[in-house]
């Protein structure tokens, strides 16, 4: 049951080929089983048991909705009403929101049925799921390896099969690394796109929930319930959503793909440029017109985003000061002390440091050198792909520099680290979409493919994905051991 695509499980639900108390007790048994990789924070077993039992009612009595009886498992960012949300950090291990996140709330009245909370970075700052105060997530194709992050958690859930699909968010990469990685299919949707309301903050203007699956099939439709407009969330837009799912069977033929030379020059692994160019030459067989483009100002994207995400950082984190919730330090002397050792026994290394950088960056002297002239760089690359994107349909390239890497190869250089998401970061400077679908192995490890599109074009993004993945077949293998 468990290697079934959503729309297989979807229609095994309907026929009662088998129950959701069936299908949501498997994926309890694999999470267990493997409950080494240390993808989950938070199993919901009890919760998940009764609320499939009460999707087999609904099934029985012919009145399910779109993912009625599916198990999915969410991100620990997501707010969830009466369970509790951490977000990777001791910050908020003590803490159970007293609502749920909208994402979360669209997926329940759905019917879909929570297994529970997924390992993430501290925060979401990081690219390989070990900034969690939870410890490291083992990556399913080799468990010496990270899974990626700041969404490691859903990235192996999903790949190990420990759920049939997941949540993620995406400030600078954290959905397409960790799929690039697992060897799954991630979508960032365009900012605004879908609601941030109860998702905790990290960088504000770049931050954006989107789905984690197998397939940009099975992608569709999650964000098919996770899209639209809404009013608690003052930056999501008001446009209308299209049906994804029926969207997915368009030719691609006369498709017009621009490459940057900027993502192919020398800096790129000739591995990675190998797979790539294998996976190009399949969208040439399928119609589509190649061109080389450039984006010259691509280069700039990781010195912006690091002085941008940790400015919004430093505000936003700004209330986890021990009065309101979360973690308290023992017996403060006074305010001061309260909110000093608070902060300072609750966050770990990465997030101080990148509290640091953004209070620096927006202290006065220094706001002008730092964070107008990062804003302003953040206007030209919305520039490139505003130009690049008159000129072709979609972007390619790739997502990650190179395949997973080892735990704690890269832990000691955050330089190091952060140059993981080279690739990925300029798309939410910009705010437009982008996936990343599985496109071959290097030595046995998932390689992804990025697809970058104008605002909104997240219909064409799936569609482009969906026809790669009728004539190929790497978003179906398996890691070894869970088959
Ligand atoms: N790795 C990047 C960071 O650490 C992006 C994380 C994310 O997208 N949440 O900020």
């Amino acid at each position: 049951m468990h290697t079934k695509t959503l729309p297989d499980l979807v229609r095994g639900l309907r026929s009662r080929e088998f129950s959701s108390l069936e299908l949501t007790q498997s994926f309890l048994n694999r999470i267990r089983q493997h409950r080494h990789l240390n993808a989950y924070i938070t199993v919901t077993e009890e919760d998940a048991l009764l609320n499939a039992k009460a999707a087999d009612v609904r099934l029985a009595e012919g009145k399910a909705e779109l993912l009625t009886g599916i198990p999915i498992a969410h991100k620990d960012i997501f707010c969830t009403l009466d369970v509790k949300t951490t977000c990777g950090s001791k910050m908020l291990d003590n803490f159970t929101a007293p609502y749920n996140a909208t994402v979360v709330e669209k997926f329940n009245q759905a019917g879909a049925v929570m297994l529970g909370k997924l390992n993430m970075d501290e925060f979401a700052m990081g690219s390989s799921n070990e900034t969690s105060y939870y410890g490291a997530v083992k990556n399913p194709w080799n468990t010496q390896a990270v899974p990626g992050g700041s969404s490691g958690g859903s990235a192996a859930a999903v790949a190990a099969r420990l759920a049939a699909c997941a949540t993620g968010t995406d400030t600078g990469g954290s959905i397409r690394q960790p799929a690039a990685l697992c060897g799954i299919t991630g979508l960032k949707p365009t900012y605004g796109r879908v609601s941030r309301y109860g998702m905790i903050a990290y960088a504000s203007s770049l931050d954006q929930g989107g789905p984690m699956a197998h397939s940009a099939e099975d992608a569709a439709i999650l964000l098919q319930t996770m899209a639209g407009f809404d009013e608690k969330d003052s930056t999501s837009v008001n446009c209308p959503v299209p049906d994804y799912s029926a969207g997915l069977n368009k030719s691609i033929a006369g498709l017009k793909i621009g490459l940057p030379k900027e993502f192919f020059s020398d800096g790129l692994n000739s591995h990675i440029a190998a797979t790539l160019e294998a996976a190009i030459n399949e969208y040439r067989k399928l119609g589509a017109e190649i061109k080389e483009i450039s984006m010259p100002n691509l280069k700039l994207a990781i010195p912006a985003y690091y002085v941008i995400a940790p400015a919004e950082c430093s505000a936003n984190l700004s209330r986890f000061d021990g009065v309101r919730f979360g973690y308290r330090c023992e017996n403060p002397a006074d305010l001061t002390d309260l909110y000093t050792r608070t902060r300072g026994e609750g966050f770990g290394k990465e997030v101080k440091r990148r509290i640091l950088m953004g209070t620096y960056a927006l202290s006065a002297g220094y706001y002008e050198a730092y964070y107008i002239k990062a804003q302003k760089i953040r206007r030209l690359i919305s520039d490139d792909f505003k130009n690049a994107l008159s000129e072709v349909d979609v972007i390619m390239g790739p997502v990650t520099p190179a395949t997973a890497f080892g735990i704690g190869e890269k832990m000691g250089d955050p330089i190091e680290m952060y140059l993981s998401d080279i690739y990925t970061i300029a798309i939410n400077l910009a705010g437009v979409p982008a996936l990343s679908i599985p496109a071959g192995f290097i030595a046995e490890m998932p390689v992804g493919l990025q697809i970058i599109g104008n605002y909104f074009a997240e219909d064409m993004l799936l569609n482009i994905a969906h026809q790669y993945q009728q004539v190929t077949d790497w978003h179906q293998q398996t890691p070894k051991g869970f088959e």
